[in-house]
Order: structure tokens, then C-alpha cells, then sequence
């Protein structure tokens, strides 16, 4: 049973990473931010509150992200584990996402940070907006989802490392080399 969250700054690859590691271990990827997406095409009313935000690479208020997050762990293909990826990003997501675990008698055994500098996240960030045409990817935005992240999310991972479940993995490297890199660390992290 693995109860884990994937954290890293935007463009450190961990939708990539994640969607491996759900395949490697058997268990369920949460993305928010492909739940936000689905909905923004969908043109739910969800998708219609959240794009504005996602637009200008801001956070989705808690009240709507929250319970969007609670409502998709109360489903059944979460009871063999589940891999979150891109939540908790603020700290009060973090007493949140405690909260809803506390209530099943639950907590997370790992958290796994990918790691890369600022300078080659906007390169790849870059690179990918020509792609994908993701509308979060001009520069200014990237710029400020990065902030965003220094200022709120490395909270988060703090508060994981004073727990003791905090285990980082350089994100830089071929797409197969990070995965390995992962997958080690998943293992030692649980192994301890
Ligand atoms: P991501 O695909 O993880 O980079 O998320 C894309 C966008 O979705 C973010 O820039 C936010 O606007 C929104 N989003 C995803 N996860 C969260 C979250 N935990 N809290 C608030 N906003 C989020």
C-alpha cells in the first residue's frame, strides 16, 4: 500500500513522473491540475472558476480546490493507495489534505521532491508551450507560477521534511534516467 505525494516546481516533470510511477506501483495518479484541465474543456462550472486563475498561472482558491480533492478521494480506486500530484501546494492544503487522512485513520508514507533549477524549467517550459500550446506556458506566467512555488510550495515540502517522509530526486536528466532515479528512491523511502 502506497500513499504518496509528487511535488516539484512547474516543468520538473513530474505529470511524466507520476504517471510511471502509478503504472509501477499499481496505484491510482491524482493531478489536480488535469482534473482543473479536463474541466476548463469540459466547460463545467468548475473549469469555468478555475480558468481564470490557471490563466494567469495563480492558485485556485483553497474553497474550490479542497473539496474537489476531498470529493476524488472518496472514491473506491483510491483504497489500494494513490499518488497525488500537484496537492498539497499551499500549507493549509497540507492541515486540509491531514484532515480528510485523519478521518480514514490515514497519512502519507512518502513524499518525493523533483528537483531543477529555475533557468531550465523556463527552457523547458519554453519548449513545451510551442508543443502543447498549454495557455499557463508564456513566459511572464511560468515566471510566476515559479514565485509561486518558492514562495508557498517549498513550505510544503519543509513541512514533509520535518516529518521525516521527504525523499528528493534531481529532475534534470533523460526521461528513463529521472524515472530510475525515482523509483530507487520510492523503495529506499519505504524500506526505511
Ligand atoms: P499543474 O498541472 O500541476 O502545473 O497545475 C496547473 C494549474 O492548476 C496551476 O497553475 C494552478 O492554477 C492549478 N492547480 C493545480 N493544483 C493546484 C492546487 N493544489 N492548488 C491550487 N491550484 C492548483
Amino acid at each position: 500500500m502506497t500513499r504518496m505525494l509528487i511535488i516539484g516546481p512547474p516543468g520538473s516533470g513530474k505529470g511524466t513522473q507520476a504517471e510511471r510511477i502509478s503504472e509501477r506501483l499499481g496505484v491510482v495518479a491524482i493531478s489536480t491540475g488535469d482534473i482543473f484541465r479536463a474541466n476548463v474543456k469540459g466547460e463545467t462550472p468548475l473549469g469555468l472558476e478555475a480558468k481564470q486563475y490557471m490563466d494567469n498561472g495563480d492558485f485556485v482558491p483553497d474553497s474550490v480546490t479542497n473539496k474537489m480533492v476531498r470529493d476524488r478521494l472518496s472514491e473506491s480506486d483510491v483504497v489500494n493507495g494513490f499518488l497525488l500530484d500537484g496537492y498539497p501546494r499551499t500549507t493549509a492544503q497540507v492541515d486540509y489534505l491531514d484532515e480528510i487522512l485523519a478521518t480514514g485513520d490515514e497519512k502519507l508514507d512518502v513524499v518525493l521532491q523533483l528537483t531543477a533549477d529555475d533557468e531550465e524549467l523556463v527552457h523547458r517550459l519554453l519548449g513545451r508551450a510551442k508543443e502543447t500550446g498549454r495557455s499557463d506556458d508564456n513566459e511572464a506566467v511560468i515566471r510566476h507560477r515559479l514565485d509561486l512555488y518558492h514562495e508557498q510550495t517549498e513550505a510544503v515540502v519543509a513541512k514533509y521534511a520535518e516529518r521525516g517522509i521527504l525523499t528528493q530526486v534531481d529532475g534534470i536528466g533523460a526521461i528513463d534516467e529521472v524515472t530510475d532515479r525515482v523509483m530507487q528512491a520510492i523503495k529506499a523511502a519505504q524500506a526505511a
